[in-house]
């Protein structure tokens, strides 16, 4: 509730237009437009909250969305599938080690451990990758080098990955 106050820009005077457009005419059905398409009219009504307020509340909010989801989001976050039940994995540290185990077993059992090493899987992926492409050969495995080349990435019962490329 808060966060919609602060983000919402009518709250420094202007009216803002065309948040919403007709996407189907037979249907009627709105969707949201983009920034660029919105009408801004500005200092439309006296203002609650004053223009630099506005922008520097929008500059801390944008930072700690950045922040949290840097800090959230593992290397492996969203890649992994398990051959058996299609579920997510989850990370956790057994002594010096992360493995990670797919997200239905650790729940609730439906599914087998799945378990598979951190860095042995690292270790698998940069040789698949490298395999693929030969001119340029990577050694740090990155989310960014991920989010370019891989789909995802499947896990066997036994700890075996299977890489799909994009
Ligand atoms: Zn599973």
């Amino acid at each position: 509730m808060i966060n919609i106050i602060l983000q919402n820009r009518v709250y420094t005077g202007d009216l803002i237009q065309g948040k919403k457009k007709v996407e189907n005419y037979r249907t009627h059905k709105l969707i949201s437009t983009n920034e660029d398409e919105w009408i801004i009219i500005q200092n439309n009504h006296e203002p609650i909250v004053s223009k630099d307020k506005f922008d520097k509340v929008q500059e801390i909010i944008n930072k700690n969305k950045c922040a949290r989801s840097n800090k959230e989001k593992d290397l492996f976050f969203s890649f992994l599938k398990c051959l058996d039940c299609e579920s997510s994995f989850t990370l956790r540290k057994v002594k010096n080690y992360e493995y990670y185990y797919c997200t239905s077993y650790v729940r609730n059992g439906n599914c087998t451990s799945h378990s598979i090493r951190k860095d042995k899987l690292i270790e698998i992926v940069l040789h698949e990758l490298n395999k693929k492409f030969e001119r340029n050969k990577i050694d740090t495995l990155t989310r960014d080098i991920l989010l370019k080349n891989i789909d995802n990435i499947i896990i066997f019962k036994n700890g075996e990955a299977t890489l799909n490329f994009k």
